[in-house]
C-alpha cells in the first residue's frame, strides 16, 4: 500500500500529481514526494518492520512504490558493524560503520535505482538511462538487466576500468563521453527532453532519492530503534546528506522514533571537488561549481544539485563539512581496512579521512555515537591502493627462504 499524496515543490509548496516530472513549472525548483504521514502511521509498526523482509522493502510503508511489484535484487538491510578499533584509533568513543559495501552491486546506489525503476516500470517505461560516476552506472546496468529493461549509461571518459566492466558486464550500452560528469549530466537532460526514457536521477530523481532514506531507517533499526548523536556522510551531489536527515525525522513522524531525532549531520568531500565544504567553511550560501580533481570519483560532482539543501542540514543540526587530500583519502581507506577489515572505495576513504578530521577539530566527540557511511565497495577503485598494496614478501618455496625473509620467532 502506497502512502503517497503527490509531488511537492521543495521551494514554493506547489503540488502536483504522481508522474515522471522533476521540475516544479512555477519557480523551477526540485520536486519531492509529498507523503500522507498520518496514513502511514496507522499502517506502520516495529513489529511489522521486523517481520518483513532482510531487505530495504521492509520498509515499503515509507516508499513511494509497490512493493510486491518492486525490482528487487535484495538491496539492503546491510551491516551496520561496532567499529571499536577504528574509534581507538581516532580517539572516539562509539563508532559504527554502515557497510553498504554489501549491496548488489556494491554500492548504496542499489538503494536509489531499487526505487527508480520499479517506479519507471508502473509508469511504462521501457529504457533506463542515468548520467553516472560510476557507481549508479553499475546499479542502473544491472537493475535494467533484472528488470528486462533496455539500458544507457552515460559516463565520463575517465572512469575507473573497475566501473566500466561491471556496468558493460551487464549488457545495457555504456556511453562514455570526453568530459567531466557535468558534461555528462547536462548532456542526459538534453536526452531527457527528446526521449521518453527513465532517467533515474533527471526525470525519476524526486522517487530515486528517496531510495537514500533507508539507510537512516536501517541505522535506527539496528541500534534498536534509537539515533545516532552523529553521522558522516560523504556528499556529490548532497542528496545522500539530506535524505539521510529526512529518514530519521520521518522515523519520528510516523511514530517509529519515540523523541525527536537530534542527529548531527555532517558531509565529507574530496579537496579536489569541495564546492559545499568551501562553502561551509567560508560561512556562505554561494555554492560555486568547481572543475573536479580528485581520485574519488564518485563523489566527482562539480555543480552539486542539493547542495545548498546539505549546507543547510549540516548547519541547522551542529554539523559541519569538511575536504581532504587525495593522500588523505587513501590513507583513509588504508585504516578502514586495517581496523575493521571493511575495504572502501576511495568515496569510504573520503568518509573515514573527514571523520578522522572532524574528531581531531573537536568537532565529533568522544561522547558521541557516530555512525559513518562506507558507500562503496574498495573493488572498484583498486587504483588508487594499488601501489601500495601488494605481497609483503616474494620467496622461493622452501623453509630456509621464509625464515630469510620473515624473522618470526617457531612456536
Ligand atoms: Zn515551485
Amino acid at each position: 500500500m502506497v502512502h503517497v499524496q503527490g509531488l511537492r515543490c521543495r521551494e514554493c509548496g506547489r503540488e502536483y500529481d504522481i508522474a515522471p516530472l522533476y521540475t516544479c513549472e512555477w519557480c523551477f525548483g526540485p520536486l519531492e514526494v509529498a507523503y500522507d504521514y498520518d496514513a502511514i502511521r496507522n499502517s506502520v509498526s516495529r513489529e511489522k518492520i521486523a517481520a518483513g523482509p532482510l531487505s530495504l522493502w521492509r520498509y515499503a510503508d515509507l516508499l513511494p512504490v509497490e512493493a510486491d511489484a518492486a525490482v528487487n535484487l535484495g538491496t539492503g538491510f546491510t551491516p551496520l558493524v561496532k567499529a571499536d578499533r577504528l574509534a581507538a584509533a581516532l580517539g572516539l568513543g562509539e563508532v559504527w560503520v554502515k557497510n553498504d559495501t554489501r549491496n548488489p552491486t556494491n554500492s548504496f546506489k542499489d538503494r536509489v535505482v531499487s526505487i527508480a525503476l520499479s517506479k519507471a516500470l508502473e509508469f511504462g517505461f521501457k529504457v533506463a538511462a542515468c548520467a553516472s560516476t560510476g557507481n549508479l552506472a553499475n546499479a542502473v546496468a544491472a537493475h535494467a538487466a533484472h528488470a528486462g529493461l533496455r539500458s544507457y549509461v552515460f559516463i565520463p571518459a575517465n572512469l575507473e576500468q573497475g566501473k566500466v566492466v561491471t556496468t558493460a558486464v551487464y549488457g545495457g550500452n555504456v556511453v562514455a563521453i570526453n568530459g567531466t560528469y557535468d558534461d555528462v549530466n547536462r548532456l542526459c537532460a538534453e536526452l531527457a527532453g527528446v526521449y521518453e526514457w527513465a532517467f533515474v536521477n533527471v526525470n525519476m530523481r524526486p522517487f530515486y532519492a528517496e531510495g537514500s532514506k533507508t539507510l537512516a531507517f536501517e541505522t535506527a533499526e539496528q541500534l534498536g530503534w534509537q539515533t545516532p548523536d552523529h553521522v558522516v556522510v560523504p556528499a556529490a551531489s548532497g542528496s545522500l546528506v539530506t535524505k539521510i536527515h529526512k529518514g530519521f525525522d520521518e522515523l519520528h513522524k510516523v511514530g517509529l522514533l519515540d523523541d525527536p531525532p537530534r542527529v548531527r549531520v555532517s558531509g565529507a568531500q574530496a579537496l579536489g571537488c569541495s564546492p559545499i565544504a568551501q562553502a561551509f567553511l567560508d560561512g556562505s550560501d554561494n555554492i560555486r561549481p568547481v572543475k573536479p580533481d580528485t581520485i574519488a570519483k564518485s563523489l566527482a560532482i562539480g555543480n552539486p544539485a542539493d547542495g545548498y539543501f546539505a549546507l543547510d542540514v549540516a548547519r541547522s543540526t551542529g554539523g559541519a563539512f569538511a575536504a581532504v587530500s587525495d593522500g588523505e583519502i587513501v590513507e583513509g581507506m588504508r585504516l578502514l581496512a586495517q581496523t575493521e577489515g571493511i575495504f572502501a572505495e576511495t568515496a569510504g576513504g573520503v568518509t573515514i579521512a573527514t571523520l578522522k578530521q572532524l574528531a581531531a577539530d573537536g568537532v565529533i566527540r568522544p561522547d558521541e555515537r557516530v555512525v559513518v557511511y562506507i558507500t562503496g565497495h574498495g573493488l572498484k577503485t583498486l587504483e588508487a591502493v594499488s601501489s601500495q598494496c601488494g605481497p609483503t614478501a616474494t620467496i622461493a618455496p622452501t623453509l630456509e627462504a621464509f625464515h630469510e625473509a620473515f624473522d618470526v620467532e617457531e612456536s
